[in-house]
């Protein structure tokens, strides 16, 4: 049997995890550990078939290297899934069992919250193992993600409008956002009081209101509002949004929001670019989650955080000098920055020096 080709010679490891007493069933992908240890949520989901699990772990896995990467964070790329129905399968034996295990990489992999998992889970297996992020302030993390995520958003914007009509300023322009959850809330936020005209839609009706209430935004039907009339369409919903039935109907200057895997395919970024509309690589715009989280690894520092989130701004106009530069997409851009940073750095770690962690700095692991 195929196991070795069906993971790829691209993953470094990829471990399964059986704890049949708590019915844990979790597998882990380290794609890659090039520039420092692994991070990267924990998905618990019901998924059809292990393979298909598998299938979806080394795909976000691979997806956290360019993330961390481009992030500029001295971090490789990881992810975990829990196959399983969190509403009906999550204990306290099942999430301490799978810290248990987390722990035997001895940190190689930290992981997170993910999709199905929560802070509150990500405590229950700080209790097992420290090799874990994104647990709530009173055990020395930095709480919900996603406001930190929509400022790195807010921050990209501010790149895009530069790029695009070489004025910062958002102020009077027309901005489309989909999805007012979480992350979504928070950008709408920055933008009113920047001065943005911001339309919003949501499939539930409560966070339409809630946005219609607080900022006084106009609203769209959900199935038209990547069509409305705009400079900017703000995907914050979920992902695939830009596919073969939506770009045709793009009326905008710049597609730039905190969904995770916007386009259906690698090649719809070539299709934005052909029609002279500026993407923003969503794993560039919507780093300042990860970034959050990994600042706990060195003790968490608000403030530090959010100056890290920042060089979005400064990472986004890089990605774009380098598309023009090179004549290719953005989305192909954003790869090449990624790729060309994991390389660089990398090879510094061939000088050995006494005394020195591999990874330069000590963390507080
Ligand atoms: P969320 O679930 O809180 O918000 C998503 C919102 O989108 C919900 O209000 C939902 O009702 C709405 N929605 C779903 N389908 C829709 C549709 N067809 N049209 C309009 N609205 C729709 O999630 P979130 O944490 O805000 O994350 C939003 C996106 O950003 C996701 O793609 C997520 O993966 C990505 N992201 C989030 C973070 C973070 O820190 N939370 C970090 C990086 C990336």
């Amino acid at each position: 049997m195929g196991v070795f080709p069906a993971i790829g010679d691209e993953f470094e490891e990829v471990v399964f995890f059986h704890d049949p007493q708590s019915g844990l069933k979790a597998i882990v992908a380290i794609h890659s550990t090039m520039l420092g240890p692994a991070l990267g949520g924990t998905r618990f989901y019901p998924y059809r078939s292990e393979g298909e699990a598998l299938t979806d772990v080394l795909r976000l896995a691979r997806g956290m290297t360019f993330k961390a990467a481009a992030a500029g964070l001295d971090l490789g790329g990881g992810k975990a899934v829990i196959l399983g129905d969190p509403r009906r399968d999550r204990t306290e034996e099942l999430i301490r069992a799978y810290g248990r295990f987390i722990d035997t990489l001895g940190g190689r992999y930290i992981t997170a919250e993910d999709v199905g998992t929560t802070g509150e889970d990500m405590d229950l297996v700080r209790r097992e193992t420290r090799y874990v992020t994104g647990v709530s302030p009173a055990m020395g993390g930095g709480g919900d993600p996603s406001p930190v995520t929509a400022y790195g958003v807010y921050q990209g914007l501010i790149a895009c409008a530069e790029e695009a009509w070489k004025d910062s300023s958002l102020q009077g322009r027309r901005i489309a956002v989909q999805g007012v959850g979480k992350v979504g809330y928070h950008v709408v936020k920055h933008l009113v009081e920047a001065g943005a005209s911001v339309v919003v839609s949501d499939v539930d009706v409560d966070s339409v209101a809630r946005a219609v209430r607080e900022f006084g935004v106009d609203t769209a039907d959900p199935d038209k509002i990547h069509a409305e009339e705009c400079d900017v369409f703000a995907p914050c919903a979920l992902g695939g949004i830009i596919r073969d039935d939506t770009i045709p109907s793009l009326k905008c200057r710049v597609v730039a929001g905190s969904a995770n895997n916007q386009l259906e395919r690698p090649e719809h970024g070539e299709a934005l670019q052909e029609l002279g509309i500026l993407y923003a690589p969503d794993y560039v715009i919507n780093a300042g989650g990860l970034i959050n989280v990994a600042d706990e690894i060195r003790g968490y520092d608000r403030e530090r955080a959010l100056a890290r989130v920042r060089e979005i701004y400064r990472t986004l106009r890089a990605v774009f000098k380098v598309a023009g530069e090179e004549g290719i997409s953005t989305a192909s851009a954003a790869d090449r920055f990624a790729e060309e940073r994991m390389r660089k750095v990398s090879r510094l770690r061939l000088y050995w020096v006494p005394g020195r962690s591999q990874y330069g700095t000590r963390s507080s692991f």
